[in-house]
């Protein structure tokens, strides 16, 4: 992509933050900026409705914002932000947004990936399929039914939406994933032409996309009552989708774009088939390159792209298992018990005690997702005694994700017939050097983390 000289740079809108980094030709990030993203949680406090929303317009102005500190930076470095190459983009994944073809407003905040309103819906779709199982469409898009996909999301919004409802009829809905929302707008939006486009990897997270002939499917589009029309057009994960219309970065192309955890199976370079990474972030996602075919899981894993590298390269498929809290709870011990005072003070807190004294921590606050798929567990602490503490309770918080994590690589092994010699790992939980030792004693195998940046 970059010639010697060159410098590419990298949107990475996450669930918490946006974030934009400039890297030189080594792969070193020559400059960065992140911004927090507000999370919004309508019905808080009643327990059967774990809903999860973002504003769409703060998710674009936080990309902007990144993308205007990182060319003031640049500019001090004698650094012209027009002398990027490319520009690719990284989202978090299945987080949905409807919007107005004509006013190119979203009707609706975004729906977020962990929002979990859609429980009634998953359970009512699966009952009018003859074989009543959540499995009945997984042959087709590679996933269960479960409140975690967009279609599911899309199929709530046309549901409870007169504005959306009204749109869908007019011809004038559009719907899409984070990724799209942002490559529209960055393109031109209304005014300029934009190009209302996804990636491969993406569209593989909606459950309207067919898994092996990788183009949108009238009976799943049908099955949830999502309009063809409304979808943007399915694009590699990697080829010119349109250039930056405005701002430092203007006429830059804007050149790939992959789902966050896709992007980091392509940073790990997990390119060979049996190869794995997983990302602890707010939660924790495990993919298992399978190579050119769709592998279907008999053991409550997805299948998903992993990547398509270039409009006429063949794509390689991956398994995951997804874990819907993990660094999440950590944040959790912070902000609403007020044990550790930052996230980085946990292995401290965790590392006081040699072992969980008997405390283990479920943090389902949305259901648990894979390998169980239970959207009606909530989260428990269970074996409390007079002897435990906060301590305890910190070291279950990290061994939670990683018992997780022991189960999905269980599953994997199943489902692959290989077993697994080495994790690769990143995120920011990966920053707890205790989360990472109990994972790699609990897994037996070694995990290994690429440094990319300096606080990581
Ligand atoms: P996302 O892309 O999902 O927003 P990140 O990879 O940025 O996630 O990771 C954010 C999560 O990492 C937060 O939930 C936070 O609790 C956790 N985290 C960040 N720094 C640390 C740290 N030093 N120790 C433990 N956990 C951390």
């Amino acid at each position: 992509m970059a010639n010697k000289s060159g410098y590419v740079g990298s949107i990475d809108q996450g669930t918490t933050s946006s974030r934009f980094f400039v890297f030189d030709h080594a792969g070193k990030v020559v400059a960065s900026h992140q911004v927090p993203i507000q999370q919004y949680h309508p019905h808080a406090g009643q327990v059967a409705l774990p809903w999860h929303e973002h504003d769409p317009k703060e998710i674009l102005s936080s990309v902007e914002t990144c993308m205007n500190e990182v060319a003031a930076k640049l500019e001090t470095m004698n650094i012209s932000p027009s002398e990027l190459q490319a520009i690719g983009v990284t989202n978090q994944r299945e987080t949905t947004i409807c919007w107005d073809a004509t006013t190119s407003e979203a009707f609706y905040n975004a729906i977020v990936w962990s929002d979990a309103r859609t429980k009634t819906i998953v359970h009512q779709l699966a009952d009018a399929h003859p074989s009543k199982s959540r499995d009945c469409i997984k042959d087709k898009c590679g996933l269960p039914l479960t409140t975690y996909f967009s279609g599911l999301k899309l199929r709530w919004m046309l549901n409870e939406l007169p504005s959306v409802q009204e749109a869908a009829k007019n011809g004038t809905l559009r719907c899409c994933t984070v990724d799209s929302w942002l490559i529209y707008h960055l393109t031109g939006g209304i005014k300029g032409n934009g190009r209302f486009v996804t990636d491969i990897t993406n569209a593989s997270r909606t459950m309207l996309m067919d898994i092996r002939a990788r183009t949108w499917c009238s009976d799943l589009c049908e099955f949830f009552g999502v309009p063809m029309s409304s979808l943007p057009e399915i694009r590699s994960s990697s080829e010119v989708y349109g250039k930056i219309a405005a701002g430092p970065f203007a006429g830059v192309p804007l050149a790939g774009c992959l789902g966050d955890q896709q992007a980091a199976v392509v940073g790990q370079k997990c390119f060979n088939q049996g190869e794995a990474k997983s990302t602890y972030g707010t939660g924790c996602f495990m993919l298992f390159n399978t190579g050119e075919e769709p592998v279907l899981s008999k053991h409550g894993l997805l299948t998903t792209v992993a990547y398509q590298l270039g409009a006429n390269a063949t794509p390689s498929y991956a398994l995951e298992g997804s874990i819907s809290v993990s660094g999440a709870a950590v944040a959790w011990l912070q902000k609403n018990l007020g044990i550790i005072d930052d996230v980085k003070d946990i292995d401290e807190v965790a590392g006081a005690v040699p072992d969980n004294g008997g405390v283990y921590f479920v943090p389902s606050f949305n259901g648990l997702f894979a390998p169980y798929w239970r959207d009606d567990a909530r989260g428990c602490i269970v074996g409390l005694t007079h002897y435990a503490n906060k301590h305890h309770i910190a070291r279950a918080t990290l061994e939670a994700t990683c018992f997780q994590s022991r189960a999905i690589l269980d599953a994997m092994n199943l489902d692959s017939g290989v077993k697994l010699q080495k994790l690769r790992v990143d995120g920011g939980l990966t920053r707890s050097h205790l989360c990472m030792q109990i994972q790699a004693d609990m897994l037996n195998i070694p995990v290994g983390k690429r440094v990319m940046a300096a606080n990581d």
